[in-house]
This record gives structure tokens, sequence and C-alpha cells, in this order.
């Protein structure tokens, strides 16, 4: 049959020329690569098989096995599970349909080191075998079918596909030509170590099998022979399993490299029994923000996968943890559809979700206050190199956004969620907790006092902190989006109640100030009332009100917000994202104590004229909206009247 060559899709092309260019330090993970494969592969068929026993034929006991041909110095791993048709071998060995791969690909930039973690989180799957070989061809007849396929590349030009001249049996067959540098590989001492490292968690038998040298009489280790233990991970008792196996597994359920954060392994007795390991990860996966990811817990009945992804098993801002859930309850023949509406996995997603905010919460305890401390050296899997474990704050930095979710979708866990959330504050650098911001309050503080917008340094030099900060009020500096949704439908902690400082009218008056206390200039001072009376006339429909403020100490003006309106930063989000036709209107809040305020009252009040006084009120307006990053609505009139009063400063200044 005619054999034509495909190009791969652009980006198998820039990872394949990665892999085989940076990734030579850990050359032996293809092998897990290719046996993690195969392990999912016979996963799917037993899983099918329970439906459709006929798909089984005369080999009912799956198997991987690995050949090592020394004379051809060729590898190969094969499997009897699903095996792949013409189109699933184009499809899935010529595209990497993984969701993320995109951004993955966006993010290489060439810098080897760079590359190389990168890669280390994504996972390169099937082609890391162009590592060590030059040529690899897979030969694959999917259970069921009658025809048979194989698929062959040298990593570079492409890849070609052809009907194989015999049927081969069920499943699929990866042969690697190896390199000439890569001769260590056909050494079965070599193989069963690394399969013993990486792969000894596969629950399905992998057997070694040696073709010596025609003519080699000395080797004689050609006998076929198990070198797994074979059995599932989580069902073997805790304290036989070593920190590196628990490792490996999480790199074979997550598809990734890197070191989980933390894990949780029990089993659970009783009216339901089941168990679950579950791995929440280090590094932030590439598609966490994509809508369409699923959490990667994968779902067995009495060791037999069922299926992976299902909503219904854990809350969606839980989308980041992978593992395993394996109930002795349900039935074998569960269909997706089933499982939606099921009482055992509702229970159990109950427990999931609780086990692990439990164990994050404990790894925020052991990290105290919140802020990054050095934690014990471990080793990562990068051989050789030792990381520092991750502080709880650090892993917040990256998944505290989508945990963040939880505190509105999830009632259950709320109170849980806010001990262990952390947020920028104005007290220090780090992160801190609401339970220690809530130790720091001042005498007659009453609330937890925050702001939001996007950037925490452009924050904390806010107009509306001002009145806070003098008087060593702390305040949480809200920077996620999320936070303008869960704010408003918590209201509380502990019974304290969150306020924002860009909202209403907030008064800090019964707070003792820092620093030498300051005459109140009074808001009935007729001057005052003057001025106020004057800027609303002349602002108009441009504002909701115009009045003194208690919250500004250094700036002379600032916009707020009604006190049961939308926080300003909410109002913009939406407004942005078209979801309101336009801002609504602010209020416009001026500083009594601020020299340019009390100049302006004075010329209110002495029944001039005073034109500039009409210019500056509209100028102090505009000046409020660009510190609250609000559009201007007329930016060149803005300018052309900056321009004038500058001019009148210097005049004044000779
Ligand atoms: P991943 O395993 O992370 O999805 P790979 O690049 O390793 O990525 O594999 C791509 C796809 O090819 C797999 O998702 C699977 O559908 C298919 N595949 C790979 N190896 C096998 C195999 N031994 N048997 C059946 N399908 C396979």
């Amino acid at each position: 049959m005619l054999e034509t060559l495909q190009p791969f899709a652009a980006e198998v092309g820039r990872v394949l020329d990665i892999v085989v260019n940076s990734l030579y330090r850990h050359r032996e993970i293809f092998l897990r690569e290719l046996i993690s494969n195969a392990s999912d592969a016979c996963d799917k068929l037993r899983y099918l098989s329970l439906s459709q026993p006929e798909l089984l034929g005369d080999q009912p006991e799956f198997a991987i096995d690995i050949v090592l041909d020394l004379g051809r110095r060729l590898l190969t791993v094969r499997d009897n599970g699903i095996g792949m048709n013409r189109e699933e071998l184009v499809d899935n060995l010529g595209t990497i349909a993984r969701s993320g791969t995109a951004r993955f690909v966006q993010e290489l930039t060439g810098d080897r080191k760079h590359d190389l973690d990168l890669i280390g989180q994504f996972g390169v799957g099937f082609y890391s075998a162009f590592m060590v070989a030059d040529r690899v061809v897979v030969v694959s007849r999917r259970a069921g079918d009658e025809r048979g396929w194989v698929w062959a590349s040298d990593g570079r030009s492409g890849f070609a596909v052809r009907e194989a001249d015999e049927l081969p049996p069920r499943g699929t067959a990866v042969t690697l030509y190896l390199k000439q540098d890569a001769e260590e590989f056909l050494d079965p001492w070599r193989i069963r170590r690394i399969v013993r490292e990486y792969s000894d968690h596969i629950a399905f038998p992998i057997f070694l099998e040696v073709v010596p040298k025609p003519g080699d009489t000395k080797t004689n280790l050609h006998e076929r022979q198990q070198i797994n233990t074979g059995s599932a991970l989580w069902t073997r008792p805790k304290n036989e399993i070593s920190e590196e196996q628990y490792r490996e597994f999480y790199h074979h359920v997550a598809h990734t490299f890197d070191d989980p954060f933390a894990r949780v392994h029990f089993t659970v007795e009783g009216t339901m029994s089941w168990t679950a390991l579950l791995f929440v990860p280090g590094s932030r996966p590439f598609d966490l923000f994509d809508p369409r990811r699923r959490h990667g817990v994968r779902l067995y009945v009495r060791r037999v996968f069922i299926t992976d992804g299902l909503e219904e098993l854990l809350p969606r801002y839980l989308r980041f943890v992978s593992g395993v859930v394996d109930s002795d309850d349900l039935p074998l023949n569960v269909s997706r559809e089933t499982l939606q509406h099921n009482a055992v996995v509702a229970r159990m997603r109950r427990t999931l979700a609780r086990r692990i905010l439990d164990e994050l919460a404990e790894r925020a305890r052991q990290d105290g206050g919140g802020e990054a401390k050095e934690g014990a050296a471990a080793d990562s899997a990068d051989a050789g190199e030792a990381v520092r474990r991750k502080s709880f704050s650090e892993w917040w930095e990256e998944f505290g956004p989508i945990v963040k979710e939880g505190i509105w979708e999830d009632e259950e866990n709320r109170e849980k969620l806010l001990q262990i959330a952390r947020f920028s504050s104005t007290a220090r650098d780090g992160l801190v907790s609401l339970d220690d911001y809530i130790a720091r309050m001042k005498p007659n503080q009453k609330a937890i006092y925050y702001i939001s917008g996007d950037d925490p340094k452009a924050l904390r030099g806010h107009p509306q902190l001002e009145q806070a900060l003098a008087r060593g009020v702390e305040v949480l500096l809200m920077t996620d989006p999320v936070d303008e949704f869960w704010l408003p439908a918590v209201g509380t902690y502990r019974d304290i109640p969150f306020v924002s400082l860009t909202r209403g009218e907030v008064d800090l008056s019964a707070i003792a100030a820092d620093g030498p206390a300051e005459s109140e200039a009074g808001s009935d001072d007729p001057a005052l009332s003057c001025l106020v009376a004057r800027m609303k006339k002349v602002l108009g429909e441009a504002v909701k009100d115009v009045r003194p403020s208690k919250r500004l100490r250094e700036s002379p003006v600032c916009l707020v917000a009604e006190a049961g309106g939308m926080d300003l930063r909410l109002e913009r989000f939406l407004w942005q994202h078209a979801q309101l036709k336009e801002l609504g209107k602010r209020i416009l809040e001026i500083n009594p104590r601020h020299e340019l305020i009390r100049r302006m009252a004075e010329l209110a009040a002495d029944g001039g004229e005073h034109p500039e006084l009409d210019e500056l009120a509209r100028l102090l307006l505009d000046q409020a909206r660009i510190v609250e990053g609000e559009p201007l609505p007329d930016p060149g009139a803005w300018l052309r009247s900056m321009g004038r009063f500058l001019a009148r400063a210097l005049d004044a200044g000779r």
C-alpha cells in the first residue's frame, strides 16, 4: 500500500525539537511514558469489555511487554489494550490534542533551562521516544477491528501510515530503532531498574523479554519475566509505599513531571467502602484558567477503570487535583449518565473536598502566619538537584485565584476556605490570613477593611487608603477578579464584616490615630458647604454627589461608590466585559484638610465670581477618575485645562 509522508501539526514540530535537543539528561523517562500509555490503553479496553466482553476474544488477561532485540537494536513496548485505528493513529500521534498545548507552545522560549522546566510541567508523552530513537514504528489494531495499521516516523520530516501486511495482535506495539548513543537501553538490568523506579505502580503486569544476537549463546536472560509488582498502588498499605512511588504515580495520573504539593491517601470502610489517592500539584497546570479544564481524578470500581474527569466527583474549584478514587459500592456496569445523579458519588465528593481542604489547611498551619518560609529541602524529580519545598504562600500565589471560587460556590466549606485563604495586605510584603488580620485589628476597629484593584503596588498608594493608613489600620488588597464575586456573597468572617474602602461612607474616627491627633475639619464649616454646593452645581449629572471626605489625608479628592451599590472595581469589570452598558455615577469626595480644597472653599465663600473654581472642579473630578483607571469623557479638555493651571502656578512662583 502506498505510504505518503504527512507533516506533523506545527506544535508537534516545536515540541519534538525541544524534546530531542534539550531533554537528554533524563532520557530514560521515555520508557515510563510509553508504559503509561500502554497502561491507559489496557484500562480503556477493560472498561469497554464490561459491556462488550467479546472485545477481549481469547486474550482476557492484560499485559505490557518490553522486548529487547539485541541483534537489531530494537526496543519494543507492546500492550494488548484498546489499540488505535488509522484515524486515531493520525490524530493521536500526529497532533497534540491535549488542552493547554497552544499555551504551552507559546511559552517555549528557546532557552533550554526554561523550556526544560516547562516540559517538566507539561509532560511530553509519546514523543519522548525520539530522545533515544531515530525511527519509531507503531503497529496497532483496535480491539474488535479486522484491520491493523503501521505508523512510522523519524521524528523530523513527518509520519506515514499504511495498512499492516499481516493482521497484528490486538493493541499497540511501539518499536524504537535505538540511536547509536542509546545502547544502554538494550541492557536488561538497566530496563529493570527503570521500570522499578518509574513504573512499579502500574497495575498491569509488565514483562521483559530479550532476543539475543544471532549466534549468541551467552545471553541467558531471554525468558519472559515479570518485572513489576503489578498491583494497583492505591490498594497497597501506606507504609509500604515510598515517596518515590507516590511521586511516580502522580506523574502517571497527572501527566506532569513536577513534584506534588500535597497528597491525601485514605480508605473509608463502613456503609460505603472506597479508597482515594489524590494529589495537589506543585505548579500551575497550563490550562488551569481554561473553562474546559476538568479535574484529573480517575474513577475506578473494584480496581477497574471506569471514567475520568467526572464533574460530579469533585467541585470545580478543585480542578487542579488529580489521582484515583476506587469504589467498592458502585456497580461495574455503571454509565457516565447514571453517575451524574448518584448518591454514592455525591457522598464521595463531599468527603474528597473536605479531606483535600483539611490537608491544605494543615500545610497552611505548618507554614505559620502566611509569610513565606524556607521549607525543608527535598529531592526533586530532577535527580540530584535539591529543591526547596514550596511554602503554602508560594503555592497560594499560583492556585489561590482558583480556590477562592470555592468561597462562594461551596457554602459548606466556606469557613474552612476563608481560613486558608491568603491576601496581600498593607501590613507587610508577603501574604496574610484573615486570622492574622483579626489578631492585628486596632481597638475599636469593627471591620475587615479592603480595597480592590488589579495591582497590589498601585493599590497601596490609593487615596481611599490614606485615612486608614494614618490610623494604622491594616487594609487587605483584593487583586483577583474573583474577589468581587465572593466578597458580596460572604459579608463576614467570624462575624466581622468585610468593608470596602471605595464604597459608602467609611468612618474610622473611633479608631485612635497613630500620629498626633488632628483637628477634624468640620463638615459643618460654612465655607466648605459653599464649595460643596458650587461643585454640585458645576458637575451636575457627572456625579451622584459631592461631599467632604473622612477617608482622605494627602490627596484632595477621590471617587467612591454608594453604600449599597456595587464596588467600583466590580462595576468596571462588568463594564469592560460588556455586562454593563455604562458605569454608574460616582460620589466625589473632597478632602477638607487639603490646602487646595481649603483655598477653594475660601474663594467659594467670599462672594466673588471666580470662574476658575468651576474649571478646577472639573479638573479634580477628572483626576479622581484617572486614579481609578476610569476613562475621561474629554481627555483633550482635561489636558488643556491642566496646562492652563500649571502655567499659572509657574507664573505665581516667579
Ligand atoms: P497523553 O498520553 O498524555 O495523552 P501521548 O502523546 O503520550 O499523550 O499520547 C497521545 C495519545 O495517543 C494518547 O492520549 C492515546 O489516545 C494515544 N496512545 C498513545 N499510546 C497508546 C497506546 N499504547 N495504545 C492506545 N493509544 C495510545
